[in-house]
C-alpha cells in the first residue's frame, strides 16, 4: 500500500542480469488451488460464489482444520475491526455509512464448519479426514460477499468495483498454526501463501474486469458475460469491475502491462512508469514471473494498494503522484507479492524495501523528475519530525520495527517506522555494503524466498552472506540506531 507520498531522482547502480525460474504453468501438484466461480450481482451490490479448493499440505504436520479469512466481515455493521480508520471514514464512504458482509451458506465435503474468530473474519472447517504432509484434500464453499458503497480495497466505489479480498482466503501456516489476524485498518494485514487460481467471473455485459489473472475465455449469454482467468504460483487474486474502463497495453519483456482508467486523459505516463520499472526491477532483482500486470486506476482512499499481478491507484492523484505510487505499487510485485513477508510483524519488510526499490528506479530514470537526494530528504525530514513529536508528547517514540500493526498509534507512526525508517535502513545498507553487494544481496533474498513467505532471519541471512551488517540491521530494527 501507499499512504503518504515523497517528492524525487539521480546516480547509478549496478545492473546485472541473472538467471531467474520463470513461473510455469502448473496446477494443483505442488500447491493448492482455488477454483473460484463468483457471479456479481449489480442490483443486490453483491457477488455470490462458491470456491472449490484443493488443499495441499505442505507443512510437515498432519492437518486436521483448514482456517480461512473472511475479509469482507469486516464492512459489516458492528464490526470490531473496521477497514479504515475513524479519521478517514468520513471521506471514504461517500454517500454516508454503507456496511458490507461475507456469509458462508454451506461448506460441501469436510466434517463440520463454523465462523468464528475474534471478529467473525474466521471460516473453521474440520476436514473428513486427516491430511498428510505431501496430500490433499478438496472442500467447496458456497458464500456471498454484500459490497459497502466505499472507496476502498473491497466495495462499491463511485466509478468501479474494487475487488479486493472478494474470496475466502487460507490463512498462512507458521509454527503456531494458521495465522488468524483481525482485519486492521493501519497497514495491510493480510499473509497468504502461493496458490493457483482458475477463476469465472460472470458479470453484466457493459462492464470490463481488470484482474490478476490471464483471460483464457469469454463467453456472452444475453446480458451476461462470463470470463475465465488463470493464475499460477500467487498469494492472492484481485479484481475491478468498471462500465467506464477504458484500456493501454505495453509489452515489457513478454509481459503485457495493461493500465485501466476512467478518465479523460490518458495517463499514459502511468503505463510507461509501471513498464519500465518492471523491466528494471526484472533485470535488478529477478524476473516478474506473471504473464500480465493490470495497473487499474480507481477510486481508493489510499494511493494504492498492491495485489499480485494487479495494482490499484487512486484515480485522484496528481500526475507526478500517480507515476510515484505506480512505481512503488509495481515493487511490491517482487516484494510482497513474489517474495512474501509477515505484513502484519514486519511490514517494513516490503513497504521499506518497496520504497527503496522506488528510489533506486528513479535514481536510475531520472527523466521522471525524482531524485535520490530528494527522496532520502522527505524520508529523513519527516521521521525526524515523528521521532520528536512522539518523544514530546509521550516523552518517548518507539522506534522498534517489528511489531504487530496493532502496536502502531496509528497510520503517521505506521508510515514513518515502516516507510521511512524501513527506506533509511536500506540506504544505509546500501553505502555500507556498497552497491555490488547490496544488490547480490537483495537479488540472494529474492531467488532464495521466490513465492515463500521470508522470516525476519532469512532477510537478514541475504544481506549477511556479502558483508558484516547483522548488527547494523539488528540496530535499526530494536529502535537503537540513532538518526
Ligand atoms: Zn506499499
Amino acid at each position: 500500500m501507499k499512504k503518504s507520498i515523497a517528492i524525487a531522482a539521480a546516480a547509478a547502480i549496478s545492473l546485472t542480469l541473472i538467471p531467474l525460474a520463470a513461473c510455469k504453468k502448473e496446477s494443483g501438484e505442488s500447491r493448492s488451488l482455488y477454483r473460484i466461480n463468483a457471479a456479481y450481482d449489480e442490483e443486490d451490490k453483491k457477488i455470490c460464489g462458491t470456491v472449490d479448493f484443493t488443499y495441499f499440505n505442505a507443512t510437515d504436520n498432519e492437518i486436521s482444520d483448514l482456517r480461512f479469512e473472511l475479509w469482507g466481515n469486516a464492512y459489516r455493521q458492528g464490526a470490531s475491526y473496521c477497514p479504515v480508520p475513524e479519521s478517514r471514514a468520513s471521506s471514504v464512504y461517500y454517500s454516508g455509512k454503507s456496511y458490507g458482509f461475507e456469509s458462508v451458506e454451506k461448506v460441501e465435503g469436510c466434517a463440520g464448519w463454523e465462523v468464528c474468530g475474534e471478529d467473525e473474519n474466521i471460516l473453521s472447517v474440520a476436514l473428513s479426514s486427516p491430511v498428510y504432509p505431501g496430500q490433499t484434500a478438496e472442500i467447496i464453499i458456497s458464500y456471498t460477499l454484500g459490497l459497502a458503497e466505499i472507496n476502498h480495497r473491497t466495495g462499491i466505489a463511485e466509478s468501479a468495483v474494487n475487488l479486493g479480498n472478494f474470496y475466502p482466503v487460507l490463512c498462512a501456516y507458521t509454527a503456531e498454526g494458521f495465522m488468524q489476524t483481525p482485519y486492521y485498518s493501519c497497514g495491510d494485514p493480510f499473509v497468504s501463501e502461493c496458490a493457483d487460481y482458475i477463476v469465472t467471473l460472470q458479470l453484466p455485459a457493459e462492464y470490463t474486469a481488470a484482474t490478476s489473472g490471464k483471460q483464457v475465455s469469454s463467453a456472452r449469454t444475453g446480458d451476461t458475460v462470463t470470463n475465465v482467468y488463470e493464475l499460477y504460483g500467487a498469494r492472492d487474486f484481485a479484481a475491478v469491475l468498471s462500465k467506464d474502463f477504458k484500456t493501454a497495453t505495453r509489452d515489457a519483456g513478454g509481459c503485457a502491462v495493461t493500465l485501466y482508467y476512467t478518465g479523460d486523459a490518458e495517463p499514459e505516463g502511468c503505463l510507461q512508469a509501471a513498464a519500465e520499472s518492471l523491466t528494471y526491477f526484472s533485470s535488478q532483482y529477478g524476473e516478474y514471473c506473471y504473464p500480465t500486470l493490470s495497473v487499474v486506476f480507481t477510486d481508493l482512499g489510499v494511493s494504492g494498494m498492491e495485489y499480485p499481478a494487479l495494482t490499484m491507484i487512486s484515480s485522484d492523484l496528481d500526475e507526478a503522484t500517480a507515476r510515484y505510487t505506480t512505481v512503488h505499487e509495481t515493487a511490491h510485485q517482487w516484494w510482497y507479492a513474489m517474495v512474501g513477508n509477515d505484513q502484519v510483524n514486519s511490514a517494513w519488510q516490503d513497504e521499506g524495501l518497496a520504497e527503496y526499490s522506488t528510489l533506486c528506479f528513479f535514481e536510475k530514470t531520472p527523466s521522471y523528475g525524482f531524485t535520490r537526494t530528494q527522496l532520502l530528504g522527505t524520508a529523513i525530514k519527516s521521521y525526524r519530525a515523528y521521532y520528536s513529536v512522539y518523544n514530546q508528547i509521550f516523552g518517548k517514540a518507539d522506534t522498534t520495527m517489528n511489531r504487530g500493526l496493532d502496536k502502531f498509534s496509528g497510520e503517521y507512526e505506521y508510515v514513518n517506522i515502516a516507510y521511512n525508517k524501513g527506506l533509511l535502513l536500506f540506504e544505509t545498507l546500501r553505502t555500507s555494503m556498497g552497491d555490488e553487494k547490496f544488490n547480490s544481496a537483495l537479488r540472494h533474498y529474492f531467488s532464495s524466498n521466490f513465492k515463500k513467505i521470508a522470516s525476519y532471519e532469512s532477510f537478514v541471512a541475504s544481506f549477511a552472506h556479502y558483508h558484516d551488517v547483522e548488527g547494523l540491521i539488528e540496530s535499526y530494527v530494536n529502535g537503537k540506531v540513532v538518526i
